[in-house]
């Protein structure tokens, strides 16, 4: 045998049919190895063999068709018909190869990838044959594993035993779905399966039987092949799956019967669906925030589709047998179509054929990746021993052979997941809403916290303020009450003091005023009386004696003597008429003055003796005439009798108590607006404004002034006094006064002249808004009030002359420094002072010029208040209105969040 072999393997052909293997051997072995195809490796990158057709890319690897033949076990017809034959093969499985025996003398010698004896097992022939295609699908690669050969040689057996008595005999469809099924994962992965049956060009469902045409769909940019119409049943479980092949089977035996053929004339194609997920982990994109695990981007998906086509081909007999056995034309012609196009298809590819005849079949079609394409495949030829059969098993080798040079170059087929990405990125999204929403609650927290913080906070502070605004206010009455006791205790003294000067005895003695005053007219009237009734007794002496003169005209030397001395008692007479004159008017001048202080007592005590006896608000000359009313008629008296010419006259007399007195009058005769006039143009404001300057005795001034001061509120007089220097002796006045009612007066006649709109200038050039600001020094309420008074009406002349466009530029008055002033107490107890205060404010936040100083100056909050709380509806608008028509308060105010 072994000779046999040796020579045979010698003796091989050089023709043109032989097989590669043997075609050009000159010795078995070495040209058996020679001849071999390069080892198959079933590792892709080690045969680095590039067809000029294949569908490999760059990223594709090279892998030839894996060829192995199996023979099949003698059956027991064979046993008894061929008892007296050997066996048509010999096969040397440890050296893969097989011997043909063409006779008892002459053999062929071909190399497989595996040689499987009429022993193998099932197992192994999966092993060998199959499971590295499966082991590919499941790594992404589509995998094809078919077996050829002569009607009953064992393509079924080997392909579609569903061992279902006998584990072991279980064929290579169950024990591929059984690995593939193995090593899936059913949440990511998917397995789907499609049965299918070619006969005569036709395509069936086996997995529904009515679905008898399919056709066969071609991606025209991949190439890829697909069969839309076919069932695809996902598979879970090996039971599933062999109640799959059972139905398949029943249904391609009726469906044979039917059709009143064989199932050996017909192709079975299982295909076997596998879409994987991996990862793309090259892809996985780096975050910059990789840190914190939730914000890593997810790694990409991909999604890997391969297909496992396991096919059980018609016998091969056909290709040979029909036609010339009389077979019927069409079948023979549509089996041989499919079959002999794929022989002619292998046939080209193995000759690296510039034209392979893909599209000559379905079958071929069917199998464009399978041969030439991206798919690992295994082709199993199965043989029989029989010698009677040795042209089918010949021509199966000779396939077999042929097969074995063709190289595909695999490829995977990866795709991007989108479904899976988008699944992802959803759990990814949801993931990070809920870490938002976890930390938006975190942040709400802390700003709650934060909140409660602060209102404690300002609740805490507010409290302390309270606290503190309270003993303010508590030092503030207890320093009031004070103020007022001494007050109190000041006047008791003042009345005092005048009951001891004799005006106020009545007072004293706690009888009412008025008997007193009246007592002491009358008193004066009667000594009056007594002095004209003297004067009148020493007119008519003085008659007798110069009737008696003219009696006696010659009475000589002694005449003449008695003469002189009757002279020089006339003149003493007249010297002493002029006297009691002078004495009679200063008696009604004191008269009059009483009845002035009376009436003054009398409404200081009808008031309980409060402060504000004077009123604030009240010009010295309102408070005067006021004062007087009622009292008119000694008044008029006392100008009638007296002559307003002498009463100013008297201003110059010798004698201090009388000019002190002259004053007095003079004072009280300038309250009466019907006086002044008269005052004036008899000169008395001239006299006024001498005694003012030539006076060291503030008595005298404080008088003086309160003239000055009623006369002042005539305008024409304003201007006499300012042509006359009276702001500088005003001015004077004020900075040496110590006394706040000095002060009061002349603060009040500044006041007057600061609402003249022509002295403007001339008023602050000679120093007046300067003194009037010098005597709120004294602080005492009823002076701080002409002071108010005064600013007020100076800001209104110059806010007046600002807008007729006479003036120009900053208030003269935030020039002399009047502002902080002016802030300080504009919010001052006494309302007289705080309205006029208020009004200022208002004219000159009228002015823009003004804007700045006063928001620097703090005058910005006190506009504000006033705009809020000033009890005056018409101040109150008017500070709003001011506020909101400059625009540089608009845009503090809007800094420091402030509305009004
Ligand atoms: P085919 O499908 O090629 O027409 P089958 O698989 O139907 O052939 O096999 C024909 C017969 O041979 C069947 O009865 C089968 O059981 C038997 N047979 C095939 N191969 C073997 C084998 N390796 N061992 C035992 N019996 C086999
Ligand atoms: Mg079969």
């Amino acid at each position: 045998m072994a000779s046999n072999v040796y020579r045979n393997g010698t003796g091989s052909h050089k023709g043109a049919t032989r097989p590669l293997a043997a075609s050009n051997s000159s010795n078995v072995k070495s040209t058996s190895y020679k001849s071999r195809i390069p080892p198959s490796n079933h590792s892709p990158g080690s045969a680095p063999l590039r067809r000029s057709n294949s569908a490999g890319g760059s990223d594709g690897v090279p892998g030839r068709v894996r060829v192995a033949v199996r023979l099949r076990p003698r059956n027991a017809e064979e046993s008894v018909a061929d008892a007296d034959f050997a066996d048509c093969v010999e096969l040397q499985p440890e050296l893969k190869r097989l011997k043909l025996r063409k006779n008892n003398w002459d053999s062929e010698t071909y190399e497989f990838d595996e040689v499987l004896t009429e022993f193998a097992s099932q197992k192994r022939v999966y092993e060998v044959v199959a499971k590295p295609v499966v082991e590919s699908v499941l790594d992404g690669y589509n995998g094809t594993v078919m077996a050829y050969g002569q009607t009953g040689t064992g393509k079924t057996f080997t392909l579609g035993r569903l061992g279902e008595e006998d584990t072991s005999a279980r064929g290579i469809m169950v024990r591929s779905m059984e690995e593939i099924l193995a090593n899936v994962s059913p949440e990511t992965d998917s397995v789907s399966v499609s049965y299918l049956q070619l006969y005569m060009e036709s395509i069936q469902d086996l997995l529904d039987p009515a679905n008898d045409n399919i056709s066969i769909v071609e991606d025209p940019k991949t190439g890829d092949v697909s069969l839309p119409g076919a069932t695809h049943v996902e598979v879970r479980d090996e039971r599933d799956f062999m109640e799959l092949l059972r139905t398949g089977e029943a249904h391609r035996i009726a469906a044979n019967t039917k059709l009143n053929t064989e199932s050996s004339r017909s192709h079975a194609i299982l295909m076997v669906h596998v879409k994987r997920s991996v990862l793309g982990a090259e892809d996985v994109i780096p975050s910059e925030t990789d840190k914190s695990s939730h914000f890593a981007k997810p790694p990409k998906p991909l999604v890997r589709k391969s297909k496992l086509v396991l096919v059980d081909l018609a016998g091969s007999e056909r290709v040979h047998k029909s036609g010339s056995e009389g077979h019927m034309l069409e079948e023979a012609k549509s089996i041989n179509l499919s079959l002999s196009a794929l022989g002619k298809c292998i046939n080209a590819l193995a000759e690296n054929s510039a034209h392979v005849p893909v599209r000559d079949s379905k079958l071929t079609r069917l199998l464009r990746d399978s041969f030439g394409g991206t798919a690992r495949t295994s082709l199993i030829v199965t043989i029989g021993p029989s010698p009677r059969h040795r042209g089918e098993t010949t021509s199966t080798i000779l396939f077999g052979q042929r097969a074995m040079k063709v190289e595909n170059m695999l490829r995977i087929k990866e795709e991007f997941d989108y479904k899976s990405l988008s699944r992802k990125l959803e759990i990814h999204l949801d993931k990070l809403i809920a870490e938002n929403e976890r930390q938006q609650k975190v942040f709400d927290d802390e700003v709650e916290r934060i909140n409660l913080e602060a209102l404690n906070r300002v609740s805490e502070v507010e409290r302390n303020f309270a606290g503190a605004l309270e003993k303010e206010r508590l030092k503030c009455q207890m320093e009031y009450m004070e103020s007022v006791k001494k007050l109190e205790e000041k006047m008791i003294e003042n009345q005092q003091k005048h009951g001891c000067d004799g005006f106020m005895q009545d007072k004293c003695n706690g009888e009412g005023p008025g008997s007193s005053i009246v007592e002491d007219v009358a008193e004066v009237k009667k000594l009056l009386e007594k002095e004209i009734h003297m004067r009148k007794e020493a007119q008519e002496e003085v008659n007798k004696l110069k009737s008696q003169l003219g009696q006696c005209p010659d009475s000589g030397e002694g005449g003449g003597s008695e003469i002189l001395k009757l002279q020089k008692a006339l003149a003493d007479e007249v010297l002493q008429k002029k006297k009691l004159e002078e004495e009679m008017i200063i008696l009604r001048s004191q008269m009059l003055q009483l009845t002035f202080e009376a009436d003054q007592m009398r409404r200081c005590l009808g008031r309980n003796g409060s402060a504000n006896a004077y009123g604030g608000l009240d010009s010295p000359m309102s408070q005067v005439r006021g004062s007087l009313n009622g009292h008119k008629t000694p008044v008029a008296a006392l100008f009638e009798q007296v002559g307003l010419q002498k009463i100013l006259a008297l201003l110059e007399s010798e004698d201090a108590n009388v000019r002190i007195h002259a004053v007095k009058v003079v004072a009280n005769l300038a309250a009466e607006e019907a006086n002044q006039e008269r005052i004036v143009e008899a000169g008395g404001l001239t006299s006024l404004l001498v005694l003012l300057r030539s006076y060291e005795d503030e008595n005298i001034r404080r008088v003086v002034a309160g003239a000055i001061a009623n006369l002042a509120m005539n305008e024409t007089n304003q201007e006499l006094i300012m042509i006359q220097g009276g702001i500088n002796l005003l001015s004077v006045t004020a900075s040496r006064a110590e006394d706040p009612q000095t002060l009061r007066m002349v603060a009040g006649a500044i006041a007057n002249l600061c609402g003249n709109d022509k002295l403007q200038t001339k008023l602050r050039s000679e120093g007046g808004i300067k003194a009037l600001l010098g005597m709120a020094r004294c602080g005492q309420p009823d002076v701080l009030s002409q002071v108010a008074r005064g600013i007020a009406n100076f800001a209104k002349c110059e806010s007046r002359a600002s807008t007729n466009g006479i003036k120009s530029g900053r208030s003269v008055l935030i020039d002399d420094g009047a502002l902080p002033w002016i802030v300080q107490n504009a919010n001052n107890d006494s309302s007289p002072i705080r309205r006029h205060i208020e009004l200022a404010l208002c004219h000159l936040a009228q002015h823009e010029v003004n804007a700045k100083d006063m928001i620097s100056g703090g005058a910005l909050w006190e506009l504000v208040r006033i705009s809020r709380d000033c009890s005056r509806e018409d101040i109150r608008s008017l500070a709003r209105r001011t506020l909101n028509l400059s625009p540089i308060f608009r845009a503090e105010m809007r800094r420091l969040r402030i509305e009004v």
